[in-house]
């Protein structure tokens, strides 16, 4: 069995008074995060999560409301947490370059400081199975904000397949992500206005709905659309809420 928390259920903007992106997932020998945002260790923090006890973080692509948080992890497990136990830190490519950079520019002189615990990047290659840990993780390419190098994930956790759309318009990739997954994870950013780089509820009707995956949850979502969780029969992630696959 597979439990899955929603550290952060919410957008770039704190939409409903929400996280951003992390959601954690205890497997039957790993902890990890999917998405760390910038708000992320608070969120943890509040949850009474113990950041420590994370072994990775697979990230989807390289916007601050689904990275952002890295950079106070790793400073927090230097300075505070008194970290030891090992982390990865699994991404796009480019990932390791701009969380250096990011780290830097939010915590200018940090770069002199050198992890006492082992800090391991892992760029992932597109459309093939990339172990990390004891996960078997398939990117594949995500149509969103390219600069971000986007991608939608399919990860097998123990027996089951936990599947996360990230940040993306519903593409042919996605739908290989989402088919035949325990659970799927989808971004619903927008009830009916139609918005480029995301996924919007009348796309979800359409092709998540049918994709193919045992069970779907919605997350991500903007204000409009958390005005309309009542009028769709889709589970909607909370900030807290448990689910076990
Ligand atoms: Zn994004
Ligand atoms: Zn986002």
């Amino acid at each position: 069995m597979v439990t899955v928390r929603f550290v952060g259920s919410g957008d770039s903007f704190g939409s409903g008074g929400r996280f951003q992106t992390c959601i954690l997932v205890d497997g039957p020998t790993t902890r990890f995060a999917i998405d760390f945002g910038a708000s992320s260790l608070i969120a943890l923090a509040q949850q009474g999560i113990e950041p420590n006890s994370i072994d990775a973080i697979l990230l989807t692509h390289l916007h601050g409301d689904h990275c952002g948080g890295v950079p106070f992890l790793i400073l927090d497990a230097m300075l505070a947490a008194k970290r030891e136990r090992p982390l990865t830190i699994a991404g796009p490519a480019g990932t390791k370059a701009h969380l250096d950079t990011l780290r830097e520019a939010l915590f200018p002189g940090s770069r002199v400081m050198t992890p006492t615990f082992p800090l391991t990047y892992s760029e992932m290659t597109l459309g093939v199975a990339n172990r990390v840990l004891d996960l078997v993780v398939t990117p594949q390419p995500a149509r969103h904000v390219a600069e971000t190098n986007p991608t939608a994930v399919r990860i097998e956790v123990g027996d089951r397949v936990v599947a996360y759309t990230g940040d993306t318009e519903w593409t042919g990739d996605v739908a290989k992500v989402a088919f035949g997954a325990d659970l799927l994870i989808a971004e619903c950013y927008f009830y009916a206005k139609p918005i480029r780089w995301h996924l919007t509820y009348p796309a979800i009707a359409e092709h998540v709905r049918h994709g193919g995956a045992k069970r779907v949850i919605l997350t991500h979502m903007s204000g409009e659309m958390l005005a309309h969780r009542g009028d769709v029969p889709e589970e909607c992630a909370e900030d807290g809420m448990v689910v076990e696959v």
